[in-house]
């Protein structure tokens, strides 16, 4: 998007307020799409958390994609927004077996992540299918290329244990549909993505019921130039035609399945704040914003650093300012960056706020969650009204007839 279409919706639908660029969602999941194009069954099931409005959630059904989704409320706003069941999944950690329950009855693919869960429910529903989430112990690590490790993670059915899966699926008579695993950090090694996805072939072979494979995700996208990301065309290229030799090995064209979150909407957003006060000190010159991590929680959460660029003087000469917030704790969004000069009352730009900002978005300090909007074939769409007073207050009981004020206060001595 040009700045001069984000200053626009700034002026239009005031700030604090985030914006999506729809085209570029658009062509991130057809990038995706064609980095794989030789496979013959591919799925993406966009990961809902990431950014849930049910527009988005729409243009994504619209694109054909699939869901993945963490809790029943995300299923529920999955087939609120139009998908079919069977178009989404179910990949919770930590849930209640009845919420899988509910999540199984609504009629979406289930994957299970423990096996506790999967002898319980194997017993009572043998005849749903189910996925299977595998940890396979492999992350990237230092200076050799691959590390087992991620021992601890809570997430996944140990690869160690695939005995114990096994007896669980032959006691039950349950079917498995799918194997999956997700190991949530940064692709950034292809190699060692390749040795992981060699440990789920392998685990796969140990089905005979098999539908699809999901690799999850963790595609790792730039957050400002000369950032490392995710070579997802070499990516596809190797991973396809391994996939492809597995199937033919396995007897069967299976699907192959991703489930990306920030690959397909980070750069797709934008967060918009307004300039409170610019703060001179000793040492630093602050720019507080209209916004803190109520809104936009990724730098202090993750310490995540995003681009900040101002919309209202871009060609102004470049200045070293701390970005902050309003909120009465530490709350800093870039410290010491080159920022062209800055006015209060200036609009500042957040880059890459497309994933995990809004839907991380709290009232801390009772401030209001911000509009969203989309930028559509070069129109502004609002999809989210900014909140209200009546927001803060609607689940609040007040029982202010407990706390009368005494007309004569009690007397303390
Ligand atoms: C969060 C999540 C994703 C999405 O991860 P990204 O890094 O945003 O692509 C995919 N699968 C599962 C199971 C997740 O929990």
């Amino acid at each position: 998007m040009k700045n001069s279409e984000l200053l626009s919706v700034a002026t239009q639908y005031g700030a604090p307020v985030y914006v999506y660029d729809t085209s570029k969602i658009i062509s991130q999941f057809q990038r995706l799409t064609n980095a794989f194009g030789s496979v013959p069954k591919l799925k993406l099931n966009y990961a809902v958390k990431a950014l849930s409005n049910l527009s988005i959630l729409r243009l994504m059904n619209s694109l054909g994609s699939g869901l993945d989704t963490v809790s029943i409320q995300e299923v529920k706003l999955g087939l609120l927004a139009g998908f079919k069941p069977e178009d989404i999944i179910f990949t919770p950690n930590g849930v209640s077996l009845e919420e899988i329950e509910e999540a199984s009855a609504l009629g979406v693919k289930i994957n299970i992540d423990n096996l506790s869960f999967l002898e319980q429910f194997g017993s009572t529903h043998p005849d749903v299918p189910v996925c299977i989430r595998i940890n396979p112990h492999v992350m990237a690590g230092g200076n050799t290329k691959i590390s087992v490790g991620h021992i601890d993670s809570k997430f996944g059915i140990s690869i160690h244990q695939i005995p114990h899966i096994l007896r669980i699926v032959e006691l039950t008579k349950m079917k498995v549909n799918g194997i999956h695993m997700h190991t949530g950090s940064d692709i950034l090694d292809i190699d060692v993505f390749l040795y992981a996805s060699e440990i789920l072939f392998d685990t796969a072979k140990h089905f005979k019921d098999l539908e699809f494979i999901d690799f999850g995700s963790g595609f790792k996208v730039p957050y400002k130039a000369g950032d490392i990301e995710t070579n997802i065309e070499e990516l596809g290229q190797k991973l396809s035609s391994r996939f492809n030799e597995f199937c033919k090995e396995y007897g069967r064209e299976l699907t192959l399945a991703f489930e990306p979150g920030k690959f397909l909407v980070s750069e797709a957003g934008y967060f918009l704040a307004r300039v409170n006060v610019v703060k001179q000190t000793t040492s630093t010159v602050f720019a507080g914003v209209d916004s803190g991590f109520n809104h936009f929680v990724r730098p202090m959460f993750y310490g995540a650093s995003h681009e900040i660029i101002n919309l209202s003087n871009p060609k102004g000469k470049e200045r070293y300012y701390s970005v902050v917030g309003y909120i009465c704790e530490t709350d800093t969004f870039g410290n010491n960056r080159r920022i062209s000069a800055i006015s209060e009352g200036d609009i500042l730009c957040f880059k890459n706020a497309g994933a995990y900002c809004f839907t991380m978005a709290s009232n801390y300090n009772s401030r209001y969650r911000p509009a969203e909007v989309l930028w559509h074939e070069r129109k502004a769409v609002l999809v989210r009204e900014r909140e209200s007073f009546d927001d803060l207050i609607r689940n609040q009981i007040d029982v202010g007839e407990l706390f009368k004020a005494e007309v004569t206060p009690p007397v303390v001595k």
